[in-house]
């Protein structure tokens, strides 16, 4: 019988390296994750994918699937769970699940100022506590070594992002909490925010003025200086550089897939007529819990001081 992830093992043999990821809308994972997901899932590792909504405000790019807008027949939530679906077919997770599920309980809450926030369905009026402590079944079922989510800003200041972040945090801390809920408690080991360098972006981009697009599309505004969008961080905040280049077409096979949301041309992002950023099989972190200061070999590396391997430092001492 095929297990959780696909394996072909009794559920009670935990694969030996276990990562769980926390994202806000389907695409946020292949966006900032498809390569390293599909890197270790290959390696034989477990990877267990949480969307707290199924992104139904998102903009419709295909114009024959208009219909489906919020604004409109409000179908785009069930489609894009068929966009996931496929999608993770292509990077080898199997073990990916809707916060609240098998409900779908909440509602994606649209960009930040939106009337959408304020419904009572959606995910950034949820309430913390209750949201958190779903994660944490989770977290206690699956027991990941690793988490991988968001900054305090979401990466973008969107609310179910920020919403995400809180979520994720509020429950590692409360898994590993003995005296919360029921279950065995579960302390994870390391804890990633998703993190785009300077360096790395300098590269990706096409053209700068694709910037401008970018910040118009997303922040409806443009920043005096594109290196102050919220989601380019400095080279010096990044501990974690995975080279998951050999996954980059897994990575862009999963990004097609969620047609309804990103315009792809080869392996570009598309803003506007030749105007793009460049799809990266190198994707990058930063390590806010566990990261293994002592590491000898990073010790004498010159230049950036990343790790290469989310398990860097983890005693993965098999479970009793
Ligand atoms: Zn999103």
């Amino acid at each position: 019988m095929l297990d959780t992830w696909g394996m072909d093992s009794p559920h009670t043999q935990l694969p030996s390296k276990r990562i769980l990821l926390v994202h806000a809308h389907p695409d946020d994972e292949t966006i900032g994750n498809g390569a390293t997901m599909a890197a270790y899932r290959a390696a034989g590792a477990a990877v267990t994918l949480v969307t707290c909504t199924r992104g139904e405000e998102g903009e419709v790019l295909v114009p024959a699937l208009a219909h489906l807008a919020a604004s409109e027949d409000d179908e785009l939530g069930e489609y894009r769970v068929g966009e996931l679906s496929r999608a993770m077919l292509h990077l080898g997770v199997s073990d990916h699940i809707f916060l609240g599920a098998p409900a779908h309980k909440y509602r994606d809450s649209g960009m930040i100022g939106t009337e959408p926030n304020n419904r009572p369905d959606c995910f950034w009026q949820a309430d913390l506590e209750a949201v958190a402590a779903e994660l944490v079944e989770i977290i206690r079922d699956r027991k990941p070594h690793v988490l991988i989510t968001y900054d305090e800003n979401g990466g973008y200041g969107h609310p179910d992002h920020i919403k995400a972040h809180l979520t994720a945090m509020r429950a590692a801390e409360l898994a590993a909490d003995p005296a919360f809920g029921v279950g065995e408690p579960w302390e994870i080991s390391k804890i990633y925010w998703n993190a785009i360098p300077r360096s790395a972006i300098k590269k990706a981009l096409v053209s700068k003025k694709v910037i401008r697009n970018i910040a118009l599309k997303i922040f409806k505004y443009v920043p005096s200086k594109w290196i102050t969008l919220p989601f380019v961080k400095p080279d010096s905040v990044i501990t974690t550089a995975i080279d998951a280049n050999a996954y980059l077409p897994q990575k862009l096979a999963a990004l097609r897939e969620h047609k309804t949301q990103l315009i792809l041309n080869g392996d570009l992002f598309e803003f506007s007529k030749e105007m793009g950023i460049r799809v990266s099989g190198f994707e990058h972190y930063t390590c806010v819990k566990g990261l293994d200061q002592g590491s000898p070999a990073r010790h004498a590396a010159k230049g950036p001081n990343w790790e290469s391997d989310l398990f860097e430092g983890i005693d993965l001492a098999p479970l009793a």
